[in-house]
Order: C-alpha cells, then sequence, then structure tokens
C-alpha cells in the first residue's frame, strides 16, 4: 500500500515536497489555510532571486542541484518559472571576492568586471567598486512556481486542498493523525509540516530541537524602471559608506524593479500583528535607490510585505522526528532551493538520513 503523506502548507516548501512525493508513488494531502496565491505566508509576489553564488560551497551545491530541478516542474507542470537574466554582485571586495572564488572551485562560470564594464551593461545600477557576474541566475516567478508544484503534485495523484487549516497533529503508533479546524481526522503515515512564519506554534509541542525562529515582517518595494525584466538580479553587499551596512538586494520582475533590505524586519505573530509597513522603512529605501539605482523611479515605491522565519545560523531546519518531516526556517534565502527542497524531504519521509547542517537539535549559538 502507498506510504500515506499529510503536507500541511501549501507554500512553495510544502508544495515542492508534495510534488516529489506524489511522484514517487506517495498517497499524498496537502492542506493549505489561505486560498491559492494568498499574500500571508512567504512564497507570494512576482519574483524571488535564483542564484548559484554563495561563499559557502555548501549552498553552492545545493542550488546547483536545485538548478535541474526546476526546469524539470517547468516540464512537468507546463509552467515557466525560472529566467536566468544573470547576477550582479558588488560591495566590498572581499564578499564579492569569496563569491568568484566558490564559483570558480565549483566550476561554474564567473566574471569580474569594473565599474565602468558594470556602468555600460546595466546603466540601471550605479557600481563603485569591481562587481562579480554569474550567468547561472536570474528571476524565480514566485507564484507561478507555487501553482507549478502543485500542478505537478495533482498530475501525480496528490490532492491539494485549499482553505483547511490544520489544528493539531497527534502522534499514534508509528504515525499521526491530522485534525483540521473542521474537525476532520486524517490518518497518515507521515506529516510534512512547512508552515513557514506559523512554525514556531506549530512545531512547538510537536518536536523537539527546534531551533529558535524568529518570524519577522519584511517590506521590499517594486520601483517603476523601463523593461525590468532585462535587469539582472544584484547584491549590494554592506560594507563602510553603504546603507544599511547588511547591503540589498534586488531583480527585475513584472511588477518593476524590486528592492529590498535583507531581514530587518520588525517581530511578528503572523495570525495576529498588522502588517502596515514602516514609513522609515520606505523612505530608506527610497534613499537606497536614488543613490544606487538610477534606472528606477525612486518616487514611486510600491510596497508588499512578505515574512521571514530566521534560524541562528541562518541554516534551514530538513529533519525528521518520528513521523513528523520538519521542513522550517527558511532565514529569507529558501525560495531559490525549493525544488531540491521538496526532494530532501521526500528521502526524509522514506526513511534515509538528512544533512547535519539541517538538523534539529544541532548547535546553533
Ligand atoms: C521579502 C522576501 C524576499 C525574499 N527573497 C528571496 C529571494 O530572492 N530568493 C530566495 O531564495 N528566497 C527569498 N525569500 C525567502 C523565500 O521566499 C522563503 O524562504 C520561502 O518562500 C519560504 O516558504 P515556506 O513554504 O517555508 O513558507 P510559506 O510560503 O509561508 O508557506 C507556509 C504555508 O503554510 C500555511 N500554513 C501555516 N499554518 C497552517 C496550518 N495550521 N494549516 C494549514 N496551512 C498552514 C501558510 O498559510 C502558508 O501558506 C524571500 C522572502 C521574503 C519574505
Amino acid at each position: 500500500m502507498a506510504r500515506r503523506v499529510v503536507v500541511v502548507g501549501g507554500g512553495v516548501m510544502g508544495s515542492s515536497a508534495a510534488w516529489h512525493l506524489a511522484a514517487r508513488g506517495a498517497d499524498v494531502t496537502l492542506f493549505e489555510q489561505f486560498a491559492p496565491g494568498h499574500d500571508r505566508g512567504s512564497s507570494h509576489g512576482s519574483s524571488r532571486i535564483f542564484r548559484l553564488a554563495y561563499a559557502d560551497p555548501f549552498y553552492v551545491g545545493l542550488a546547483v542541484r536545485a538548478l535541474p530541478l526546476w526546469r524539470r516542474l517547468e516540464e512537468e507542470s507546463d509552467t515557466g518559472v525560472l529566467t536566468l537574466t544573470g547576477a550582479v554582485d558588488h560591495g566590498p571586495g572581499p564578499a564579492t571576492g569569496a563569491l568568484a572564488d566558490a564559483l570558480t572551485a565549483a566550476g561554474r562560470p564567473v566574471e569580474r568586471v569594473t565599474p565602468e564594464q558594470a556602468a555600460d551593461r546595466w546603466p540601471g545600477l550605479r557600481v563603485d567598486s569591481t562587481a562579480v557576474f554569474h550567468p547561472e541566475a536570474g528571476r524565480l516567478h514566485a507564484d507561478d512556481a507555487v501553482i507549478a508544484f502543485q500542478r505537478a503534485a495533482e498530475r501525480r495523484g496528490a490532492v491539494v486542498r485549499h482553505g483547511v487549516r490544520v489544528s493539531g497533529i497527534t502522534l499514534r503508533g508509528a504515525g499521526a493523525e491530522v485534525v483540521t479546524a473542521d474537525g476532520e481526522a486524517v490518518g497518515a503515515d507521515s506529516v510534512v509540516v512547512a508552515v513557514g512564519g506559523w512554525a514556531p506554534v506549530a512545531l512547538a509541542a510537536l518536536v523537539a530541537g527546534v531551533p529558535a525562529l524568529r518570524v519577522t515582517l519584511e517590506q521590499p518595494a517594486h520601483f517603476p524602471a523601463a523593461d525590468p525584466l532585462s535587469w539582472p538580479s544584484f547584491i549590494h553587499h554592506g560594507g563602510a559608506g553603504i546603507e544599511p551596512v547588511d547591503g540589498i538586494y534586488g531583480l527585475g520582475s513584472d511588477d518593476g524593479v524590486k528592492a529590498g533590505f535583507h531581514g530587518i524586519g520588525r517581530v511578528i505573530d503572523p495570525d495576529h500583528d498588522d502588517r502596515t509597513p514602516d514609513p522609515a522603512t520606505i523612505r530608506a529605501l527610497q534613499d537606497y535607490a536614488e543613490r544606487w539605482l538610477p534606472g528606477v523611479d525612486a518616487d514611486k515605491p510600491s510596497v508588499v510585505t512578505c515574512l521571514y522565519t530566521t534560524t541562528p545560523d541562518h541554516d534551514f531546519v530538513i529533519d525528521r522526528s518520528g513521523p513528523v518531516t520538519v521542513l522550517a526556517g527558511f532565514s529569507g534565502h529558501g525560495f531559490k532551493f525549493a525544488s531540491v527542497i521538496g526532494e530532501l524531504a521526500a528521502d526524509l519521509v522514506e526513511g534515509r538520513p538528512g544533512a547535519d547542517r539541517f538538523a534539529l537539535g544541532r548547535p546553533t549559538a
């Protein structure tokens, strides 16, 4: 008999897990509390950066694994989700140099670009240091990717149910019982919990060793620009003379050029707290755009809000405890890996070991 798996959470991670599990023959039901395309979690909107460039070879390797799986998803769902436009990293030399070194060590193409060359190639960006460009990067369409995972999962036999909130998960023998807010009880051999910013509450009494998870409200903005879809993605690494010192990311999208600060938002309870954007942060983004993004209209930001769920070490939580597989703590940089994270989840459900790096109970201090 097929393994019965309930996936809780229909963001990008739960949807990818549902696809991989259904493709391996599991009997999958996914419960998502909100309607398709909702904007209350972390996976909505028109864009996320895909890139191979990390200073840490572990993440370069993970992104390299993710790339062909995005292409497989596109084939199985008949939906385009990933456009490679390349990525520009600029800012202090040690930060960008480490990225170039890691890409070279992994055998991936990368170039160093002078400020003059950068001005010719990307006139919308102001670059005042040697930049690093790698072509295997670009834009994932976030909403389309979630739809594609769910469509591909359904084509493989999964049942995807929106508007169903899971109110309890109880361990029963080697499996579990999942109860919805409407009182429906579903038995499962395995449960994948991929609930984004709801993880601190959902996991508290369910599994041990969950690192401290910090849920924050982030607020990037789209700025009007000519031909935004032609822009590369970019990261301006922080340092002296750059505000904020933690740097800024951005990319072109259907909605304009998106730019945002990484992980500076206020802590939020996703069910109860107000989500009004902070005016001072909007002003700071406009100031940044005026100075560093000559290709956008800095006077017309259109702000979006989104949740980060951040671990102390910024590594993810992808691990299993009994019948419960946890996908959590994607720390503002998980989307690009979603295609492979579903595969890691399916491996765990089938009893294969996970990476120590992502383990429950790891030291994170
Ligand atoms: C502003 C912003 C920019 C980002 N930019 C990038 C980027 O450029 N590149 C990148 O790689 N990553 C990026 N990320 C990170 C990436 O988007 C997230 O890591 C990823 O979307 C997390 O997905 P998730 O499935 O874990 O969470 P979510 O998308 O929040 O999904 C969890 C789902 O679970 C549902 N749920 C919760 N509780 C229940 C319940 N009890 N019953 C049923 N359903 C439930 C929720 O409704 C939600 O839909 C960004 C994030 C933000 C916020």
